[in-house]
């Protein structure tokens, strides 16, 4: 059986890590030393890093862990990287033995111009793409690549887990409900979120059904969202450009 779990680094950043019969690989590890202790905590090998994108709080542990461990990294050929690793385009099919695993690789261009999503076996691991009820900010890319990428993640199953790198979800709630106030969806899930964080749990991850019923940003084409951009027209990739600059004051 193959275990995920959340090694929290930083504010808000959740490292995925896999693993199963000791062996493990983990997603964007901005920093080495808790995922260091997790593996000696429950004795993992390390064998592989799978990057998203090059931000520094998510590729700042990966010298120190392809050192301190047997890992080989993967990260987006479209990207520059200072450390060894094996270059990943749309279409790559990464096949682990231990743990037993096989993961596909989306190019999701936005965040950052490079940004890869890893999918497969029911999971995605979208790195700054795709927010619990949110999205990432466009440091590098057009609203308009930001748009497709998405749209390219509401075709994988609805039953998708989706694991973000971090934990933004009550506040994107928060922006969702000022757009789409008294959406039963987004209050039902405003309740959840906020019983979880009370607990001190991860709001992750979500599901694709989960976002495709409360992601305003997957919810472009939605009238309510429409009417709260304030888009002159109705086209999806407009709306989206609103909503996310409304989001960046928010
Ligand atoms: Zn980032
Ligand atoms: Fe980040």
């Amino acid at each position: 059986m193959l275990e995920i779990i959340p090694v929290p680094a930083f504010k808000d950043n959740y490292i995925w890590l896999l693993h199963q019969h000791g062996h493990a690989v983990v997603v964007d590890p901005g920093d080495a030393q808790p995922v260091l202790e997790t593996l000696s905590a429950l004795g993992l090998q390390l064998n592989a890093i799978l990057v998203t994108h090059h931000h520094m709080d998510h590729i700042g542990g990966v010298e120190e862990l392809i050192h301190a461990t047997p890992a080989r990294a993967f990260a987006p050929e479209k990207e520059q990287y200072p450390f060894p690793h094996q270059p990943v385009v749309a279409g790559d099919r990464l096949d682990f033995a231990e743990p037993a695993l096989s993961l596909s690789v989306l190019e999701v261009p936005g965040h950052t111009l490079g940004h890869v999503a890893y999918c497969g076996s029911g999971m995605l691991f979208c790195g700054d793409t795709l927010f619990g009820a949110g999205c990432g900010r466009l440091f590098e890319g057009t609203p308009e690549q930001m748009y497709t990428s998405l749209q390219q993640l509401t075709e994988l199953p609805a039953d998708t887990k989706v694991y973000c790198a971090h934990e933004y979800t009550e506040h994107n709630l928060e922006f969702a409900l000022s757009l789409e106030p008294g959406h039963v969806a987004l209050l039902a899930r405003q309740q959840a979120t906020s019983a979880l964080r009370a607990k001190g749990l991860p709001s992750l991850p979500s599901s694709l059904a989960l976002e495709l019923a409360t992601n305003p940003f997957l919810r472009c084409h939605e009238p309510g969202v429409i009417a709260a951009s304030g888009s002159a027209t109705p086209d999806p990739v407009n709306v989206f450009t609103a909503i996310r600059e409304m989001r960046n004051h928010f």
